[in-house]
């Protein structure tokens, strides 16, 4: 459905909403007036909007109403020295756009917290040269496709810290300092080496590498989607008479975070699964379907 004007965009979040739709991703062509008119659609049913923000700036959005943003400050149009209103300048935010003024940058973190605009960061996708794990489930034209188009050179996983990743999560860190709703996500894009479930390993990992306590990391990968969702009284922590998928972990992540990644046995909805087998069973053929 492509959204050509403010009516457009609150019809499109009834028409979905009413097949069962449960949150929306504003993308990154709307106008300000389009993405006002979605939010306020969505909230008259109780319903929340994200966004992979450009056309309009974390700011406006904040604005708007928006309940969450998406990647964090590489979607953040507010840092693009040629923005004009309602269009997207095009490309990522870069490195050096977001350094340009820490102290713009630090004030919209505030304004985002202020506004109860929580922050999903999506530390893996800048994370792949160093690590791409799990790449072995992806179907080989679909991995051919990673290995061929990759950004970065590849790395090693005991290389540094790269230096952009390594500014997002201090990005991350501020807004959670701060006392934003800071939430994990892995956007796992086909062929960008960014595979489920693996790639959230990643992310915990990045969190602490950047500073952050490994309970911290642990809450913002659980409790804080689960508070987004309005469902922390039922998931998100293991309490009695709550539900919890669980992992069973040989090792001790809180003191080698990499230890996050030996997971031994995984409950789901109280059967365990070997995640040795469920992986073999897979292999070779993620991104077929
Ligand atoms: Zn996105």
């Amino acid at each position: 459905m492509t959204i050509g004007t403010p009516e457009a965009a609150a019809k499109a979040v009834d028409f979905y909403a009413d097949q069962g739709a449960t949150s929306f991703k504003a993308y990154t062509n709307l106008t300000r007036a389009e993405l006002g008119a979605a939010i306020q659609a969505a909230h008259r049913r109780g319903l929340k909007v994200t966004g992979h923000l450009c056309s309009v700036t974390l700011r406006e959005a904040a604005d708007l109403g928006i309940d969450d943003i998406e990647h964090g400050f590489m979607a953040a149009s507010d840092f693009k020295a040629n923005k004009q209103p309602d269009l997207c300048p095009g490309g990522g935010t870069s490195e050096a756009e977001l350094a340009a003024d820490p102290a713009k940058a630090d004030a919209l973190l505030d304004y985002l917290v202020q506004k109860k605009v929580a922050y999903t960061s999506t530390l893996a996708v800048r994370d792949t040269a160093r690590n791409s794990p799990g790449i072995e489930v992806y179907a080989p034209d679909v991995r051919a496709l990673f290995e061929n188009n990759r950004r970065q050179p590849k790395s090693s996983p005991d290389a540094p810290m790269p230096s952009g990743l390594k500014q997002l999560v201090g990005f991350a860190k501020a807004f959670y300092d701060k006392g934003g709703l800071l939430l994990v996500g892995t956007d796992p894009t086909g062929g960008g080496g960014v595979v489920p479930g693996f790639a959230n390993h990643t992310e915990i990992e990045n969190l602490v590498q950047g500073g952050f306590r490994f309970e911290e990391a642990i809450k913002a990968s659980t409790l804080n989607g689960a508070a987004y969702l309005g469902r922390a009284e039922k998931i998100g922590t293991v309490a009695a008479g709550k539900q919890a998928d669980l992992v069973l972990i040989a090792g001790d992540p809180s003191t080698d975070v990499r230890d996050v990644r030996k997971v031994e046995i995984v409950f789901k909805e109280g059967v365990g699964y070997d995640p040795k087998k469920l992986i073999d069973a897979v292999r070779g053929k993620a991104g077929l379907y």
